[in-house]
């Protein structure tokens, strides 16, 4: 990427920004949008009111912000569409995933956590027919020996034989498979645990987060952290019976059992269909520390973060709905991914309910892309919250506000949108905030991880 302040335009325009006099207020602005680059506008006011004497404690109207607007984060999760959103969105899932498997007492997640049976496994696709890949030995099946940016990676080898209306379907049942898949797991659990279903319930919690991954050739994989918890949860002690090689051989038997299969109806010219996980299946336990030969939680954490921001958008197809294909063209979608799409658009008709065109720019797959099972962590929401009530607190200090009981003030406001984005020289300047602020977040995460495998080295000395 070349250095936009290169470009004469967008410095002029740097330099017409700085010049404002409301240049520190719009900087401070973006500040707190983490450098959004896609920002939302908004005009209006709010007043704060003590309920009993009807005095105004506080006035904000955004006549005094910097073009008379307030801009907020756009919250978008796609790092095509905002790094910055991204960013926040990748380090609340990574605080997230590492709650769960290393605790974290200010989410009420003890460390003993991480002594519970845990696993990283990985769930693939099955096969949609023979794609361009780059085998440890040797070279493709279509003879040439693929770099590693080469296009070609993933897509069809025989695009007419291809089945780019499985690869589609699969996706848009992947939530179902797994829904499936952890109902026969608890089963194969209990079996193993010698004990019935709802024996397994009074005894033992089983705990999850997963994100989706979609492969080059534009199928869904899920990785997935699975845990043992007693059964109230991360707090409580899993029974003796649970460990990690039992939870991995549960996995095995669960995945590969006939129930976890979702049948898809035959419609028109499409016949029945029955999908299962690919034959690939990657379970690694959980280690707190790297000895080499397992991945650490650490190392889960980020894997898991790094997904949740990636969409579809490895594959080339677009980041956002399509309205008509001839958007396609447009963007110069490639070759496998534009068949992908059409593949959508032609099933939407026959498999109404599963709304595949809308869901056509995902290749099909509607689900979140980052889930977890109740007790796994804390939530996404709660990360949010936490940073929300943060700012609240932040303005409201900077009013001398802090002390008012929510309670006693009443709260008037009223807000418009007024538009969104920057313009070239803004973005610019948005761009190197949410960079500074990125390189402390690190710095920052990477002391905080130091200081925590100090701690617990200096515990385990004292064993
Ligand atoms: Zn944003
Ligand atoms: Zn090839």
């Amino acid at each position: 990427m070349s250095d936009p302040l290169l470009d004469p335009v967008v410095l002029g325009d740097v330099l017409r920004v700085a010049a404002d006099p409301g240049f520190d207020r719009w900087r401070e602005q973006i500040r707190r949008t983490g450098g959004c680059a896609n920002p939302v506008h908004l005009t209006g006011w709010s007043l704060a009111k003590d309920k009993a004497t009807g005095q105004t404690l506080h006035h904000y109207s955004t006549q005094q912000e910097p073009g008379g607007r307030l801009r907020i984060a756009c919250g978008n999760r796609r790092a095509s569409r905002c790094p910055a959103c991204a960013y926040t969105y990748a380090g609340d899932t990574y605080h997230l995933i590492r709650a769960g498997l290393a605790g974290d007492p200010s989410k009420h997640i003890p460390a003993t956590v991480r002594d519970h049976p845990r696993v990283f496994a990985t769930l693939t696709a099955p096969s949609f027919g023979p794609v361009h890949n780059r085998p440890d030995r040797g070279r493709c099946r279509c003879g040439t020996r693929h770099g590693e940016d080469d296009s070609v990676l993933g897509t069809a080898l025989d695009p007419e034989s291809y089945d780019y209306t499985g690869t589609v379907l699969f996706n848009n049942h992947t939530g179902d498979l797994w829904h499936r898949f952890i109902n026969r797991l608890r089963r194969e659990i209990a079996a193993r645990a010698g004990i019935t279903q709802r024996q397994l319930t009074d005894t033992a919690r089983l705990s999850y987060g997963k994100v989706a991954e979609f492969q080059k050739r534009g199928a869904i994989h899920f990785h997935a952290v699975l845990r043992l918890d007693g059964p109230d949860g991360p707090e409580d002690a899993p029974p003796a019976w649970a460990t990690v090689a039992l939870l991995t051989d549960a996995i095995r038997a669960a995945a590969a059992h006939a129930y976890t299969t979702i049948t898809v109806p035959a419609a028109a010219d499409q016949p029945v269909r029955a999908f299962r996980w690919g034959a690939q299946l990657d379970i690694r336990p959980i280690h707190a520390f790297d000895d080499g030969t397992d991945i650490t939680e650490q190392a889960v954490a980020s894997y898991v973060a790094k997904y949740a921001t990636k969409a579809a958008e490895t594959t080339g197809t677009l980041d956002r709905r399509i309205g008509e294909i001839a958007e396609l063209d447009r963007h110069a979608v490639p070759d496998h991914a534009r068949r992908l799409i059409e593949a959508c658009k032609r099933l939407d008709p026959l498999y109404p309910d599963r709304r595949l065109w809308a869901w056509a720019h995902m290749l099909g797959f509607r689900g979140h892309f980052s889930t977890k099972s109740r007790r796994y962590s804390t939530t996404l929401g709660a990360l949010r919250q936490i940073r929300a009530d943060y700012r609240t607190t932040q303005e409201r200090q900077a009013h001398g506000l802090n002390d008012t009981e929510p309670d006693t003030v009443l709260v008037l406001a009223d807000w418009q949108y007024a538009g969104h984005g920057h313009t070239p020289g803004e973005s610019a300047l948005a761009a190197s905030i949410a960079q500074d602020i990125r390189t402390n977040r690190e710095t920052a995460r990477e002391a905080l991880a130091d200081q925590r495998d100090l701690e617990l080295e200096g515990d385990q000395s004292h064993e």
